[in-house]
């Protein structure tokens, strides 16, 4: 039987409604919820991503200002701007696009963004809060990942989650989530042995690889529900971490690429930005 498709754009077409009208809320209580991205150089799949959060802010109506500065700008100058943002208090949201081009210390960068107005959810004070069970921003991916599990109503509590992929980004924050909806929680990575006895045990198994087709119908449990977190590029088209034909016979749901969970990260950008400009943090 084929796998049920988790539709990421439909849910997060549900929650951008939802979020607009937030916005409104508050606009009309006197705040204009700002989110500041700083572009760093000519990347083209940056440009696309901090293009659709840009478009993504305008239709939520959030305000959103885009801070390009040139490939080979200085480690001071690109800090100098988000000092200068971490001032402004008309804006509540700094997102610096990763990758940084390689002379910059993008490490050193992350950790200057006040972590109140972090909505990337990458600030170590943030990792640190979801470690511990605080409120705090949390990565835009695997907070998606959650609420697509939410939105079709799949349990979390006591079951097997299997994270391949360990990454700040994602594979961490998604493990940590998943801990934290009470499954039972193993982490993956390129280390790992016997990869597929592993994730044949997972009830919720993430991909978070970055590599074409990696998971296959032979790794997956019968029943599983399998979250393909990957955004590859092969001949021009956009494909995910899971091999789709041979696990959408075998899982019982199944997010596509495109369609799935990349969908979802740009919604939970906005909530997070919502919930900076509403006075989220200490
Ligand atoms: P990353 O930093 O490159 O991390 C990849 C992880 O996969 C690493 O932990 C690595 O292990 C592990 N890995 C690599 N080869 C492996 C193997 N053969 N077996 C088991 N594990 C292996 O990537 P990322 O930033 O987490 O992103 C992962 C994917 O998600 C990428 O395709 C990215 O484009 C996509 N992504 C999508 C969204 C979205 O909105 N949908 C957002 C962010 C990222 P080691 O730690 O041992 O190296």
């Amino acid at each position: 039987m084929a796998a049920t498709l988790i539709d990421g754009r439909a849910v997060a077409r549900s929650l951008k409604e939802e979020l607009s009208v937030r916005a409104s809320e508050m606009i009309a209580r006197g705040v204009m919820p700002h989110l500041a991205v700083v572009l760093v150089g000519e990347n083209p799949a940056s440009q696309v991503y901090v293009r659709n959060k840009e478009n993504a802010c305008v239709k939520a109506g959030i305000r959103s200002t885009v801070i390009r500065l040139a490939e080979d700008c200085a480690q001071q100058e690109l800090e100098d701007v988000v000092a200068s943002l971490n001032a402004d208090g008309g804006v509540h949201g700094i997102l610096v696009q990763l990758p940084l081009p390689g002379h910059l210390d993008e490490a050193r960068v992350l950790r200057m963004i006040d972590p109140n107005k972090d909505v990337d959810g990458f600030h170590a004070m943030n990792s640190g809060r979801l470690m511990n069970g605080q409120p705090g921003f949390v990565p835009c991916t695997p907070l998606g990942v959650m609420k697509l599990l939410e939105a079709y109503d799949i349990p979390v509590r006591g079951k097997h989650a299997v994270v391949i992929g360990r990454s700040n980004i994602v594979g961490k924050p998604m493990a940590m989530l998943l801990l934290a909806a009470d499954a039972t929680v193993t982490i993956c990575h390129s280390r790992t042995q016997n990869l597929a006895e592993i994730t044949r045990q997972a009830d919720i198994l993430v991909a978070a690889v970055g590599r074409a087709d990696f998971v296959t119908g032979d790794m997956v449990k019968p029943g599983a529900v399998v979250i393909d977190v990957g955004i590859n590029r092969v001949e021009g088209k956009l494909v995910g971490d899971v091999d789709f034909e041979s696990v959408s016979a075998v899982a019982g749901y199944l997010t596509p690429v495109p369609g799935g969970v990349g969908q979802m990260t740009i919604a939970m950008l906005l909530a997070n930005t919502l919930d900076a400009a509403g006075g989220r943090g200490e």
